[in-house]
């Protein structure tokens, strides 16, 4: 059993409302997160067990279960109440390492933040969430995480009739930049307070004694958030919907909805069917994020100095910091993928050129840095490499041109090119869980109740770095570089 120790409800009853999850006729366990499980103290439990807990029909002792105020700028526009529509924060346990975790169960039913809603989500997108945030993992990332998902036997409603689930989620909490700007918008300084000290507490104690926490507190989650964008942006992902109450306090990745890695650059890529303006593009990812701080911002604003034209002065000083921090984080990364341990803005140059590259020839973004690491010895053959990039690049000399530079820098390094190769194969990914394969998951696992393809990738997932021939079908992006693929929200 888990074993909870809450918080969060000891924050006045205004910040949540006590909801149940509704129970469902039929459940079923698609998949059971074990490893996780045993992280969370979760051991030994029957099977039974664990899908009446999952599915919400068994509360655990312990666990009080809640729906989390918030509201949020959706597409850069105020919602002053958003809240858990389809979410229920079932109680916090300690993992193994001592930190808290928040179990959350997504789907479970209407909650009073539900407005329209039914609260349930379908089979689709749970099963991409599970799957992506549990790739995020593997690939370093901070990210929310998938401990169980559970068909409900009941059908649910969209355009047509389509099979229920219930994800369960783990995260170091679901606080969001929305629940700040809730209590802001409603001027209720108390309030914010109590949150930033609770915020505090939980993410980031070693500010508490600084002389303006609520301002440091600020600097944390951008500093956070930064990293967190620049990792995105080194995998080729996008996460679709920026919004501000998608966005977490602790720094991870939370929300995956219309979310898509890209198979070929395009730095201004859209995977969103409702992101008509390309608000948040691949390339536009670090400037939403800041645009998110500020709201942050402004929510903090009358904790931070109670004099708001010195407050702002503060925050603006701090936001200012951002793209210095974003761009020092993405070309580290960006430089490490190329074999570099520079951080000169000369080796930037080189990977910005690379990218020039790949954008103009239509490069798959994953293999392009996966098959650098073959070619670094100028003796190896080039033909797959050049493969990845549309025919023109091969009658043009910019390619070669710059592979040239490459290798004198790379040469410059002094060592072995072996060993160089081996470190660009621990960075860059061989496997990334790619749209057209998740799709023909979902497709399977919804037509034909089957999961063969959901296990493969749990399997590759579990070394992404190896390329593994048995699961090469998984590996490319479809030959047809024109095809548009569209996500849409996780409802
Ligand atoms: P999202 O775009 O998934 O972050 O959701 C935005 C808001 O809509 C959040 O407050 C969600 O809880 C709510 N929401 C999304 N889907 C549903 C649903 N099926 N039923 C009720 N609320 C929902
Ligand atoms: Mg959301």
């Amino acid at each position: 059993m888990l074993n909870f120790n809450n918080t969060f409800v000891t924050l006045p009853e205004y910040f949540y409302q006590e909801v149940n999850p509704t129970k469902v006729t039929n459940p079923s366990l698609i998949k059971f997160n074990y490893k996780l499980a045993e992280e969370l103290g979760l051991y030994d439990s029957r099977l039974e067990d664990i899908t009446n807990i999952f599915s919400g029909n068994i509360i655990c002792p312990g666990s009080q279960p809640i729906a989390q105020v918030y509201a949020g700028h959706q597409f850069g526009h105020f919602v002053p109440r958003l809240g858990d529509g389809r979410a229920i924060l079932l109680g916090e346990v300690f993992d193994s390492n001592g930190y808290r975790k928040d179990i959350q169960l997504k789907g479970s039913g209407r909650t009073p933040y539900s407005r329209g809603g039914d609260g349930r989500a379908w089979l689709g997108p749970v099963i991409r969430e599970y799957i992506i945030s549990e790739f995020m993992h593997n690939l370093a990332v901070p990210t929310t995480r998938s401990l169980a998902a559970v068909l409900t036997g009941e059908d649910i409603y969209r355009q047509e009739a389509l099979p229920g689930a219930i994800l369960t989620r783990v995260a170091s909490s679901h606080i969001r930049i929305g629940n700040f700007e809730y209590f802001a918008a409603k001027d209720d300084t108390e309030a914010l307070k109590l949150l930033a000290d609770y915020v505090i507490d939980r993410h980031y104690p070693l500010i508490k004694n600084d002389t303006n926490p609520y301002l440091s507190l600020l600097g944390q989650v951008l500093k956070k958030q930064s990293l967190l964008v620049a990792k995105w942006m080194s995998i080729g992902f996008i996460h679709g919907v920026m919004n501000t109450d998608n966005m977490s306090i602790s720094g991870e990745t939370i929300d995956y909805g219309p979310c898509a890695f890209m198979d070929y650059y395009d730095q201004n890529m859209v995977f969103s069917s409702i992101d008509n303006y390309g608000r948040y593009a691949y390339n536009n990812q670090p400037k939403i994020c800041q645009w998110n701080l500020s709201c942050l911002a402004e929510a903090l604003l009358p904790i931070i100095d109670s004099n708001k034209d010195h407050s702002i002065e503060l925050c603006t000083e701090a936001l200012n910091s951002f793209n210095q921090d974003f761009k020092s984080n993405f070309y580290r990364l960006m430089i490490g993928k190329i074999g570099l341990d520079g951080e000169l803005l000369e080796d930037f140059m080189l990977v910005q050129d690379l990218l020039d590259l790949m954008q103009k020839y239509k490069a798959d973004f994953t293999l392009t840095f996966r098959y650098l690491s073959k070619i670094v010895d100028e003796n190896n053959d080039l033909s797959s490499f050049l493969k990845l990039f549309d025919e023109e690049a091969n009658t043009s000399s910019e390619l070669n041109l710059w592979l040239s530079k490459w290798r004198l820098r790379l040469k410059s390094h002094n060592l072995d090119l072996s060993k160089i190769s081996h470190r660009m194969d621990l960075i860059n990914p061989a496997f990334i869980p790619r749209n057209h394969k998740i799709e023909e998951m979902i497709e399977k696992a919804h037509l034909n109740n089957d999961y063969s393809l959901m296990n493969d990738f749990l399997e590759i997932m579990e070394n992404p770095f190896q390329e593994q021939d048995i699961f090469r079908k998984y590996f490319f992006a479809p030959e047809n570089k024109a095809l548009n693929y569209v996500t849409f929200c996780g409802t």
